[in-house]
């Protein structure tokens, strides 16, 4: 436990440390805390369970690992999140360009399968790590852990997280429904490119396109797998009709990769991981702030918003605050009188002209002009928040 912990702090920016109020505050817990007054980055203690009367003293009690104060919090009926936010957010190291910090070509795509019971998502990982190589111990090239498998695909390192769902199926029959939704869930949050699998011969059906609506929700890259593909009668028209079908169903997420492919044949999997990186490195697009105004004002004197009450709305400036998923303010005058359309026009246009098929894409519209256009006056403000 205690090489985990130190393992886990040595990465973190900011560390939680849990206790239970309703225990208050035990000897391994002092453990723990000897163990976190060495590390250099912020520590919160959480006093979990607070709910009702038996958690108050134990929530006292934290105060004595001399961590400062600690946050009351119930994880189960979901109290204190604000506070613990707050805490997050004042103890969090500044980031002063939200763009820098997120360079970590080094770490592995985590990629998560997804899709309806007997879609054939089992068959696929299967086919892609090696049936026997999920079951037993590790081979060269593939680690794997409680938390999923790792390998390299060229020069990029790949983790397929949360198997665990699908290995659990086998032995959960009952409540499939249940569990697969929760486990679905979950795969998205921990992921950054989500495999939707679907059953070539009836795709898009009621879940899918759940699924995919909440892929693109979370912000994560979605890769549609047609599995199967051996069982599809006529495949080229069968394929055309099928992103005619994408397009008109799911728009905000026009252009995202679809991989035909047979688990059971191989034909088709030699396609998945190109199109696995190429769907993370759009997800993962960072865009100039000179090249975003650029586009702007020619995409605005394209397309002029429509003016409301007699008066123009116009959008000024723009920049990216992050990446994965791409995420861009727009300064306009008049900001709350942006017609929904127009945002969207503007999404299809940056989508079109920075090559970003398939992503998810956020742009929020702020009012304002350029805040960046007299930064010391505007900096000189800020630190005085
Ligand atoms: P999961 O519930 O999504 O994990 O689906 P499975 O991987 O268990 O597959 C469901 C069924 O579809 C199984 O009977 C598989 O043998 C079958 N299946 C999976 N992939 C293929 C494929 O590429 N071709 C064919 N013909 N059958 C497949």
């Amino acid at each position: 436990m205690r090489a985990q912990t130190e393992r886990a702090v040595a990465e973190a920016q900011v560390i939680l440390f849990v206790i239970d109020a309703r225990e208050g505050v035990t000897a391994l817990d002092e453990v723990f805390g000897e163990v976190l007054r060495r590390c250099a980055a912020p520590v919160i203690v959480v006093a979990n369970k607070s709910e009702g009367r038996a958690g108050e003293s134990g929530a006292l009690d934290a105060y004595g690992l001399g961590f400062g104060e600690p946050v009351a919090l119930s994880a189960e009926h979901g109290e204190g999140l604000a506070d613990l936010y707050q805490a997050v957010m004042a103890a969090a190291p500044a980031d002063e360009d939200p763009l820098d910090g997120t360079e970590d070509g080094d770490k592995p795509i985590r990629i998560a399968v997804v899709g309806r019971p007997n879609a054939g998502k089992s068959t696929l990982i299967n086919a892609l790590i090696g049936e026997d190589r999920l079951l037993t111990g590790p081979e060269a090239g593939i680690t794997r852990d409680a938390i999923g498998v790792e390998w390299a695909f060229e020069t990029r390192r790949v983790r397929l997280v949360d198997t665990a769902g699908l290995r659990r199926k086998a032995k959960v029959e009952e409540g499939l429904e249940h569990l697969s939704t929760r486990d679905t869930l979950r795969a998205i949050t921990f992921a950054e490119v989500v495999l939707l699998v679907m059953d070539a011969t009836h795709p898009f059906e009621t879940q899918d396109l759940t699924i995919a609506d909440l892929v693109e929700r979370e912000g994560r890259a979605l890769v549609f797998i047609l599995a199967k593909w051996d069982l599809v009668q006529n495949p080229q028209a069968a394929l055309a009709e099928f992103i005619d079908q994408a397009e008109r169903q799911l728009p905000q997420l026009r252009g995202a990769p679809v991989v035909a492919l047979s688990a059971e044949t191989g034909r088709g999997l030699d396609r998945l991981m190109p199109a696995v990186i190429s769907a993370h490195t759009h997800w993962s697009t960072k865009i100039k702030t000179r090249d975003l105004n650029d586009w702007l004002r020619e995409a605005v004197e394209r397309h002029p918003p429509p003016a409301v009450d007699g008066r123009r709305v116009r959008p000024k400036y723009m920049a990216q605050t992050k990446a994965r998923p791409p995420t861009f303010v727009l300064f306009a005058s008049r900001a709350d009188k942006l017609a929904e359309s127009y945002r969207r026009y503007l999404i299809n246009s940056l989508r079109h002209s920075f090559d970003l098929p398939g992503t998810p894409i956020r742009i929020t519209v702020k009012s304002g002009s350029n805040p960046y256009a007299d930064g010391e006056a505007k900096g000189a403000r800020r630190t005085r928040h």
